[in-house]
C-alpha cells in the first residue's frame, strides 16, 4: 500500500484522524515529512482548503495525502464562523478566545442550533476525492468538559446531554463529523482497494 501523509498541524485533530484511519494504514504527518506546521489554506470553503492542503503535500511527496478542513456553522450567525472557525477571534487560533467570542455573539440568543462539518480531501494515484461528515447540535451557554479540542466544550450534539468535551475520545469518535467523513472515505477506499 502507498505511503500516507496526514496534512494537519492541529494536535487534537491529528489524534482523532490517526484513531480513525483505515485499518492497516500507517501514516506520517506532513511535519514529519519536512513541511511547516501551517500549510497554506486561503480558500473560501472547507472543500477548497482541504484540497489545497492535500495538494501542497501530495504534489511534493507523492503517495496518498489526507487533509481535513472543519468548521462550526452557527445558524443564528448565518453560518459563521464556518470556514473561518480557527481564526474567529484572531490569527492566534486561540480556542479559548474563539469560544469566548462565540458565546458573546450568542448572548441572549435563543436559537443555539449549529453543526460541525468536516471535509476530508484524499489525493492518491487515483486522483482527488472529497468526503464530508456533519453533526447537528446546539451551542451551550458556557464551556463544559475537558476532553477534545477547539470548540468541543461548547458543542452539544443532538440527542446527547453532554458536550463533545464531556465525551472521551472513543465516544466522540463514534459519532463525530470527522468519523462520518472517514467512514465514507473507508467505504470508497474499500471498493478500490479491497484489502483495506
Ligand atoms: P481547521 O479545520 O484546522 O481550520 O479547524 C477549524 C477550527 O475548528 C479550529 O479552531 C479547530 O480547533 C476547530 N475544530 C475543528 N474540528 C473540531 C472538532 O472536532 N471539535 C472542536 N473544534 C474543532
Amino acid at each position: 500500500m502507498d505511503q500516507w501523509t496526514i496534512c494537519s498541524g492541529n494536535p487534537g485533530k491529528l489524534a482523532e484522524l490517526e484513531a480513525l484511519l483505515p485499518e492497516g494504514v500507517v501514516a506520517m504527518t506532513h511535519v514529519q515529512r519536512g513541511f511547516p506546521a501551517d500549510l497554506p489554506e486561503d480558500g473560501e470553503t472547507l472543500e477548497a482548503n482541504a484540497l489545497q492542503k492535500a495538494r501542497t503535500v501530495q504534489h511534493r511527496v507523492g503517495g496518498i495525502a489526507l487533509a481535513d478542513d472543519s468548521g462550526l456553522e452557527v445558524d443564528a450567525l448565518a453560518g459563521a464562523p464556518g470556514v473561518l472557525s480557527a481564526r474567529f477571534a484572531g490569527p492566534a487560533k486561540d480556542a479559548a478566545a474563539n469560544m469566548r467570542k462565540l458565546l458573546g455573539a450568542l448572548e441572549g440568543v435563543g436559537d443555539r442550533r449549529a453543526r460541525f462539518r468536516t471535509v476530508l480531501a484524499v489525493i492518491g494515484p487515483w486522483g482527488e476525492q472529497l468526503f464530508e461528515g456533519r453533526v447537528e447540535g446546539t451551542i451551550t451557554e458556557a464551556p463544559q468538559g475537558v476532553f477534545g479540542f477547539g470548540y468541543d466544550p461548547v458543542f452539544r450534539p443532538q440527542g446527547h446531554d453532554r458536550t463533545f468535551a464531556e465525551m472521551d475520545a472513543a465516544e466522540k469518535n463514534a459519532i463525530s463529523h470527522r468519523a462520518q467523513a472517514m467512514a465514507r472515505l473507508k467505504v470508497w477506499l474499500h471498493q478500490r482497494v479491497p484489502a483495506v
